[in-house]
């Protein structure tokens, strides 16, 4: 029997071949997949050779077949080319939406499309193609900013820590930026607002309290040298109770009989209104900028759901003054962001919101979620006896995350695995060595998996690597 399947083992080319044809192992060097081809048939031979009772497909299965064989050898080849990548897809089961770790946004199929068409060929990224001369980066996308935000000049630049940092550098330098001290904060990844303030040569008035701040307050911190007031969405914290803070509007009347600027940091940059899912207080730019704001900013990779990027969106004589500070150079963004961004820019102006995964995650139906969490459970019901692991479902809560929106509380339905053999750091570790590994949260004894931020896609890779993590 081992020596038929010995005989069976197909020829390093033939193996080769099969991993050419997948689209999806395109990424790698054909020199890699042969290496891969060659390993992966090496090691299935040693395994017959040791005997069958060790070959992965023994179990004496009547079923063997040399295609079955084949299948097992091009799927172990695929595995050793993934695993020796350094930045690899994973299987975000962990319920947190924009995940920072993780990559927070995965873009629209739209947006990938046109990377993959604007980046494996030239553009006319810098070139006017009416006249023939050189054109403008940041021409691309500023029509779709001005319908969308109801805006005269946008830029877009790295990400939206050096939004911040432009706007402060273009429009504050020298002088002076009133900013309440309940907004002096820090975003995450030690960007802390009071930091960037010093650091870009702006001069800090704090004014107000750290929950109360009125109209008042920044009147008694007018000054010759006062520039800019600075308005920072406090993304990743709420405060309640005792509290206070002019609106937009009212800043913007103050600024305009001052002769100020006023500057607001939205961060999260939501272009659709979901106060029917329950996103009641995030901030749109949209309405910032129709409030009065002079200068918003906000991240594209945050619940606009696009690529990494800052955008820099308001009155046009303040964007022109931003845009040619030297600094716009070394903080511009590259053409696979511009193609991604324009892409999904047109999908809020189409409306279809489906087709970008962040608001889909955000606004999937409690029900489909139930309904998903119980197909895992019973796909791993059947494959995993409960003495090695008891599966159940509970109600949970799924998050924004990228700091974003932290009292919202999405209800979703949890897996939860008790394992009977190992502890439940022990199992996310390995879940973490599968391929694609898994990322999942550890408590209460359990490992719970959140399928709100999962592809149903991956779905059966989930299963198998709960199986396999299990079995060993
Ligand atoms: C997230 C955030 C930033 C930083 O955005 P990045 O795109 O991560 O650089 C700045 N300001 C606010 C208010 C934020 O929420």
């Amino acid at each position: 029997m081992e020596d038929e399947r010995l005989r069976a083992l197909p020829s390093v080319e033939r193996l080769a071949q099969a991993l050419d044809a997948d689209p999806a192992l395109r990424a790698y060097p054909p020199v890699e997949r042969r290496a891969a081809a060659r390993a992966a048939i090496a090691q299935r031979r040693a395994a017959l050779r040791q005997g069958a009772s060790e070959a992965p497909d023994c179990a004496a299965s009547p079923l063997w077949s040399p295609s079955q064989m084949f299948e097992q050898l091009c799927a172990a080849a695929r595995q050793r080319l993934r695993e020796a990548r350094s930045l690899r897809p994973v299987i975000n089961a962990t319920g947190v939406i924009l995940h920072t770790n993780l990559g927070r946004a995965p873009l629209p199929q739209a947006a990938l499309a046109a990377i993959a068409e604007i980046a494996g060929g030239y553009a006319n990224l810098e070139y006017d193609l009416t006249t023939g001369q050189r054109g403008r980066r940041d021409a691309h996308g500023e029509a779709l900013w001005q319908e969308l935000l109801g805006c005269e000049a946008a830029v877009i630049v790295n990400n939206c820590a050096a939004a911040v940092w432009l706007v402060l550098d273009a429009l504050g330098r020298d002088g002076a930026a009133l900013i309440s001290r309940g907004e002096l904060v820090e975003i995450g990844g030690g960007f802390r607002i009071p930091d960037i303030m010093a650091q870009s040569g702006v001069a800090l008035r704090e004014v107000g309290t750290t929950n109360r701040t009125r109209l008042s307050d920044y009147e008694a911190a007018l000054a010759p040298d006062a520039r800019l007031i600075v308005r920072v969405h406090q993304s990743n914290f709420r405060l309640t109770g005792f509290t206070a803070r002019p609106a937009v509007a009212e800043l913007a009347g103050f600024a305009r009989r001052h002769g100020l600027v006023l500057f607001d940091d939205i961060g999260s940059g939501l272009l659709a209104d979901l106060t029917a899912d329950g996103l009641r207080d995030e901030p749109l730019p949209a309405r910032a900028l129709a409030d009065g704001a002079d200068v918003v900013t906000f991240s594209a990779d945050k619940l606009l759901g696009g690529p990494q990027a800052g955008v820099i969106a308001g009155r046009r004589d303040l964007v022109e003054r931003i845009r040619r500070r030297p600094l716009m150079r070394m903080l511009r963004a590259d053409k696979l962001t511009y193609a991604a961004l324009e892409a999904a820019l047109r999908l809020y102006r189409a409306g279809d919101w489906a087709a970008i995964p962040v608001l889909a995650m955000l606004r999937a139906s409690p029900l489909a979620l139930k309904q998903r969490a119980q197909r895992l459970a019973r796909r791993l019901r059947q494959r995993i006896p409960a003495d090695i692991c008891r599966i159940e479902l509970a109600p949970g809560a799924s998050v924004i995350g990228g700091g974003c929106a932290p009292h919202i509380a999405l209800p979703t339905t949890l897996v939860a695995l008790k394992p009977e053999r190992h502890s439940s750091e022990e199992l996310t570790a390995r879940l973490r060595q599968a391929s694609p590994p898994v990322i999942a949260r550890a408590a209460d004894g359990r490992v719970w998996l959140d399928l709100r931020a999962v592809f149903p896609t991956q779905e059966g890779d989930l299963a198998k690597a709960v199986a396999e993590s299990l079995a060993s």
